[in-house]
């Protein structure tokens, strides 16, 4: 009678699955406060009390002057580029979320794909300038893992040819340089906040700019270039955060402390556990002063004892969802691999670090006899 009951349905579950990352909540207790005030004051976006204490709360968090909330890092890209007017070519890294290179196609930008830095896997400012040509108008970096790109030299060549310069520091909340927040340099930095990131506001987004002029700019920008209720002065859009979001971004602000603590501490165990395993290279971390250990990559060299893609498996056979950030190149994707800077003559450090990539779990709940599980599992065990 029970035959068509499936074999996995009657086996006991013994493996706990762990994904690559998991978001940090605040008790839910500690939410309903928050709730009740959105309920009282039935302000439910349009830059209302919540929007507006968050921007302030980031900017004192991060060390930055002036940052705009968005409903996700992806309309920031795409408005960041709108509020620069940025046109033409863009100087990207295929190296980083299909995201990066989207938000230019949305804009009618054609991206040029520069390869990458072998240490840090962010764009090698020493091959930026044999790719600018008259169509040129900005770069668009990747701080990818949240290690710093190469800001002073990437400065430098945008001085030179009158360039813009946009980061996508998805990867970067909280990362501090010598010189204060990575996110300071450049024109434009964009966050994400979406669920999987350090910072999360279920889905959000923010711009960092460096004038209170082109923070207006972008205010009208997300909100449809509204600028009063008769005035409309560009094509803007909705990018606008909700008032239940960015009331859950001001309650995770009071728990991130102990959530990248725990983080720093998970990423010192794996290095730790893994530094004597045949083949296994973890990525040294950057120049910050404070990293957030967003990601834990490792690169599977030719002397491991199987190949990336074999390891990959077999901790999914053991119910460890590891992930290959980044694999595929975005410059593989059908809508980019057309391009001439997509070919993978032109990218060879991506394409080797592409495959050999894999980003083990790290997030603050990952316990200790997890972590133990992994790396058992990495070294044959
Ligand atoms: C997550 C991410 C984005 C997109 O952010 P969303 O908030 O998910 O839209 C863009 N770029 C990079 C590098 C990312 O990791």
């Amino acid at each position: 009678m029970n035959a068509a009951i499936p074999l996995r349905a009657i086996q006991p579950q013994t493996e706990e699955r762990i994904y690559v990352t998991q978001p940090h909540l605040a008790p839910l207790e500690e939410f309903l406060p928050y709730l009740q005030q959105i309920w009282d004051s039935k302000i439910l976006t349009n830059g209302g009390p919540f929007h507006h204490q968050l921007e302030a709360a980031l900017c004192e968090y991060l060390g930055v002057r002036h940052l705009a909330l968005f409903s996700n890092g992806t309309l920031a890209l795409v408005t960041a580029l709108q509020a620069l007017r940025i046109t033409g070519e863009v100087i990207t890294t295929p190296y980083s979320f299909v995201a990066t290179a989207h938000s230019l196609l949305w804009n009618g930008i054609k991206p040029v794909f520069v390869d990458v830095e072998p240490h840090t896997l962010n764009l090698d400012p020493a091959k930026i300038e044999a790719a600018i040509t008259p169509q040129t108008t900005a770069i668009m970096p990747v701080h990818c893992y949240g290690n710093p790109c190469e800001v002073e030299a990437i400065q430098k060549i945008a001085d030179n040819y009158n360039l813009k310069i946009i980061y996508d520091a998805a990867h970067a909340f909280g990362v501090q340089t010598a010189t204060g927040s990575v996110l300071e340099h450049g024109d434009l930095s964009v966050l994400s906040f979406h669920a999987t990131k350090v910072f999360n506001t279920f889905e959000g987004g923010a711009i960092i700019c460096q004038d209170a002029k082109t923070k207006q700019r972008i205010d009208h920008l997300k909100n449809f270039g509204h600028v009063d209720e008769v005035t409309v002065v560009a094509p803007g859009i909705n990018g606008k955060m909700s008032e239940i979001n960015a009331a859950f971004g001001l309650l995770q602000l009071q728990h991130i402390d102990e959530a990248l603590a725990r983080r720093k501490a998970i990423d010192a165990t794996y290095r730790a556990l893994l530094s004597d395993v045949p083949g296994i290279r973890c990525l040294p971390l950057g120049n910050q002063t404070a990293a957030n250990h967003a990601y834990f990559p490792i690169l599977v060299e030719p002397e491991y004892s199987m190949s990336r893609d074999a390891l990959f498996q077999k901790l999914r056979d053991h119910e460890i969802w590891a992930r290959r950030y980044f694999y595929p190149l975005i410059s593989e994707f059908p809508m980019y691999r057309g391009l001439p800077s997509a070919n993978r003559s032109n990218l060879p450090v991506a394409a080797d670090a592409s495959s050999k990539v894999l980003c083990l779990p790290i997030y603050p709940a990952l316990s200790d006899s997890n972590i133990e599980r992994i790396v058992s599992i990495v070294k044959g065990r």
